[in-house]
């Protein structure tokens, strides 16, 4: 079991695929002049098989992939398709923009995926120009309506931007009338490529849920699951629930079971943390399984109480200037 030293049980595991992403949301990253990631700094399926499999063994009950975004890399469905087969994998999750997963969602369904988590930020062609600099919501729906079609269960994270998709909370929240989806509005980080971090929030958790309830003074709040990082909440008689996710005001570490590896095999335990150690170079050195999570527990061991003290640990802005993309999410 991988237990850290406030005595949190960790048994989830974010695992970012890629860098590379077919979207420039601007919060995340900028238009032009990132460095993606090579092939050979990237861990091969391989190598991320070999290291969920050992994590697996050691206490990992449930795996999200992330990136940049999954499906533009090459032979995704196919690795997807091997990690679902790790004996002692519970559940297996994935988080995409969408633009390229409506084709895949009978797979997805085939092998397991029960859960996908949709970023979606907008319901405007417009404003999805906007934020993401490409017109690709009405792929995005696609992709939605066939989740739902296929009894996938669906989350759509919409992070909250002043000045930006604002107008969209209400809408989102409306999607929920008719749609057994859950939207979650997710406050705004500070990684977004360029460094231009906030230290402020306008839109916080209690700002979102004061225009929702507005709006919708009926809204009652649902009991959130283990673990869950969202405030959940439903407008009667609406088929799907409303969350809202503190993501900058940082409130539900207490509960944190997870940990992330980023494409290039860096173990972070905290999102605003460094990276702790590098689980491909350890492979590469030809460390045995024995030694991979003699590491693993070490690293686990140290994770920061919650996300403040991590970002304190930090001895510059690297992370804070870091692209979500090459964190995992
Ligand atoms: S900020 Fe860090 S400690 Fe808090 S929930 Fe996220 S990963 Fe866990």
């Amino acid at each position: 079991m991988l237990v850290d030293k406030f005595g949190r049980r960790i048994n989830y595991l974010r695992l970012a695929v890629t860098d590379r992403c077919n979207l420039r949301c601007f919060y995340c990253m900028p238009e032009q002049g990132l460095d993606w990631l090579s092939r050979k700094e990237l861990m091969s399926y391989e190598e991320m098989l070999h290291i969920s499999s050992v994590l697996v063994k050691a206490g990992i009950e449930k795996v999200r992939i992330t990136g940049g975004e999954p499906f533009v890399r090459k032979g995704f469905m196919s690795f997807l398709t091997d990690l679902s087969k790790l004996n002692g994998l519970q559940q297996l999750t994935l988080t995409t923009n969408g633009v390229l997963t409506a084709p895949f969602v009978p797979d997805l369904k085939r092998i397991g995926v029960t859960s996908v988590n949709l970023s979606l930020d907008t319901l405007d062609r417009d404003r999805f120009f906007a934020i993401t600099r490409r017109d690709e919501l009405p792929r995005v729906m696609e992709a939605l309506e066939a989740l739902l079609q296929y009894g996938i269960e669906v989350k759509i994270n919409a992070v909250v931007m002043e000045g930006k998709n604002t107008d969209d909370i209400l809408p989102l929240v409306e999607l929920t009338k008719d749609m057994p989806v859950s939207v979650r509005f997710i406050e705004e980080m500070p990684f977004n490529g360029g460094g231009a971090h906030h230290t402020k929030l306008a839109w916080d958790h209690v700002q979102i849920m004061h225009t929702i309830k507005d709006k919708y003074p009926g809204i009652h709040k649902l009991p959130d699951p283990p673990y869950s990082t969202s405030y959940n909440y439903q407008v009667p008689g609406h088929k799907g629930s409303v969350g809202v996710i503190a993501a900058y005001t940082r409130s539900f570490c207490g509960s944190c079971n997870r940990i992330r590896l980023t494409p290039q095999g860096e173990l972070k335990t905290c999102l605003y943390g460094n990276a702790v150690v590098n689980v491909k170079d350890l492979m590469r050195a030809g460390s045995d399984e024995q030694e991979l999570v003699t590491a693993l527990q070490s690293a686990i061991s140290q994770k920061e109480r919650d996300g403040w003290e991590a970002e304190k640990s930090v001895s510059n802005l690297t992370v804070l200037n870091a692209s979500m993309a090459t964190i995992g999410g």
